[in-house]
C-alpha cells in the first residue's frame, strides 16, 4: 500500500476574480469546478486543473475575502512547484511571464543542471515554481486546449511541495515511518537552510516532498490569502482509503473520519511540523455531476447543500469567465 503522490493542493485568495484570471488566464489551467468550501458556503471553492480534472493537476483555493495577507511562517507549505514538459518549455514560460508582466526570479540550476526551476508568484504573493528535472518523466495530462497555452507547454501537474518547518526530525518521522516516503536527498546547511526531499510511490515529479527547516520563522497556523491551506496525497480507491486511515490512526496521528467531499473522500491530519495533510481517493472525480465538456461553468453544489443554492448564490460574488485568453505565444 503505497501513496500515489501530490493529489491537491488548496490555497487562500481573497479575491476570486483576480485568482480565476491568474490561473487559467496566465498559466493556462482549466476551471474544472466552482463549487463552495463544504464548511463555509459564503466562499467559492475553485478548482484548477489539467482538461479532466486530473488528480496530481488540481490547485483548488478557498476564496475567503476578508483573509489578511498571508505571511510566511514555520509549520506551512512554502511553495507549490509544477512541472514542465522539458527544459526548452522553462524557457517558453520565463518568456511568457514577461510578455504578461508577471515578475520572476532567473531560471536557477540545481543538482548540477539535472533540474531546472523558475521561481514567481501569483498576484497575491502566492509563492510557485516551475520545474524541469530530467530524471523522471513527467507524468501524463490532458492539456486543456481551449486556454491560452498551446498543448505542448501545459503544466504537468505537479513536481512538488515545500514544506517549511522549525524541526525536520518529526516531519521526516511521520513521511518516512508513517506515510511510506522515502529520503533521497538532503542538504546539511551551510549556507542555506537544512532541507530534505522524500519521494513516495512512483517518485519524480508528482511525487515529491521538500522539507525545509526554518527556525528563523515564527511558528503559525494562520493561512492568509496567498498562503496554502493544506496538501493532499492520493489513494486508488476507497477500500485503501479506509486502510489508510486506519494506519495513521494505529501511528498515533490525529485524523479526522473519513469525510465525503464529493469528488473524493479525505481525511486530513496534521504532521507534527504543523502542516494540514490531507489523504484523498483518486475518484470519482469532477465529472460525476457534471458534463466533461462544461465542467465549472455553473455554481456546482453536493446534493446535501443543493436545496439551498437560491441562498447560497445570493451569498456569493459574481466571477468572469473562466479562461479569457491573455496573449502571449
Ligand atoms: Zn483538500
Amino acid at each position: 500500500m503505497e501513496l500515489g503522490g501530490i493529489h491537491h493542493v488548496t490555497a487562500v485568495t481573497a479575491d476570486a476574480p483576480g485568482n480565476l484570471e491568474f490561473y487559467t488566464g496566465v498559466l493556462g489551467l482549466r476551471l474544472v469546478k466552482k463549487t463552495v468550501n463544504q464548511d463555509d458556503v459564503s466562499a467559492y471553492h475553485l478548482f484548477y486543473a489539467d482538461a479532466e480534472g486530473s488528480p496530481g493537476t488540481e490547485m483548488t483555493f478557498f476564496d475567503w475575502r476578508w483573509a489578511p495577507p498571508h505571511e510566511a511562517g514555520a509549520g506551512l507549505v512554502s511553495a507549490t512547484a509544477f512541472a514542465v514538459p522539458d527544459g526548452e518549455s522553462l524557457e517558453w514560460w520565463a518568456r511568457r511571464l514577461d510578455e504578461l508582466g508577471v515578475s520572476r526570479e532567473e531560471i536557477q540550476e540545481e543538482e548540477g543542471g539535472r533540474r531546472a526551476v523558475l521561481e514567481f508568484s501569483d498576484p497575491e504573493g502566492q509563492r510557485l515554481r516551475l520545474v524541469h528535472d530530467g530524471s523522471g518523466e513527467a507524468p501524463e495530462v490532458r492539456p486543456w486546449e481551449r486556454g491560452p497555452v498551446p498543448p505542448g507547454r501545459f503544466l504537468r501537474g505537479f513536481d512538488s511541495v515545500e514544506l517549511s518547518v522549525w524541526r525536520l526530525g518529526p516531519t521526516e518521522a511521520v513521511l518516512t515511518e508513517a506515510m511510506g516516503f522515502r529520503k533521497v536527498g538532503e542538504r546539511s546547511g551551510g549556507d542555506g537552510p537544512r532541507s530534505a526531499v522524500y519521494e513516495v510511490g512512483p517518485g519524480g515529479p508528482g511525487a515529491r516532498v521538500v522539507v525545509v527547516e526554518r527556525r528563523d520563522l515564527p511558528l503559525h497556523r494562520r493561512v492568509g490569502a496567498g498562503g496554502v491551506h493544506h496538501v493532499a496525497f492520493r489513494v486508488p480507491d476507497e477500500e485503501e482509503h479506509r486502510a489508510w486511515r486506519e494506519r495513521l490512526a494505529r501511528a498515533g496521528l490525529g485524523v479526522t473520519p473519513v469525510i465525503d467531499r464529493f469528488y473524493f473522500k479525505s481525511v486530513y491530519f496534521r504532521e507534527p511540523g504543523g502542516v494540514l495533510f490531507e489523504i484523498a481517493t483518486d475518484g470519482p472525480g469532477f465529472a460525476t455531476d457534471e458534463d466533461p465538456e462544461h465542467l465549472g461553468e455553473r455554481l456546482a453544489l453536493p446534493p446535501f447543500l443543493e436545496p439551498h443554492r437560491e441562498q447560497i448564490e445570493r451569498g456569493l460574488r459574481p466571477l468572469p469567465t473562466a479562461g479569457l485568453a491573455r496573449s502571449g505565444e
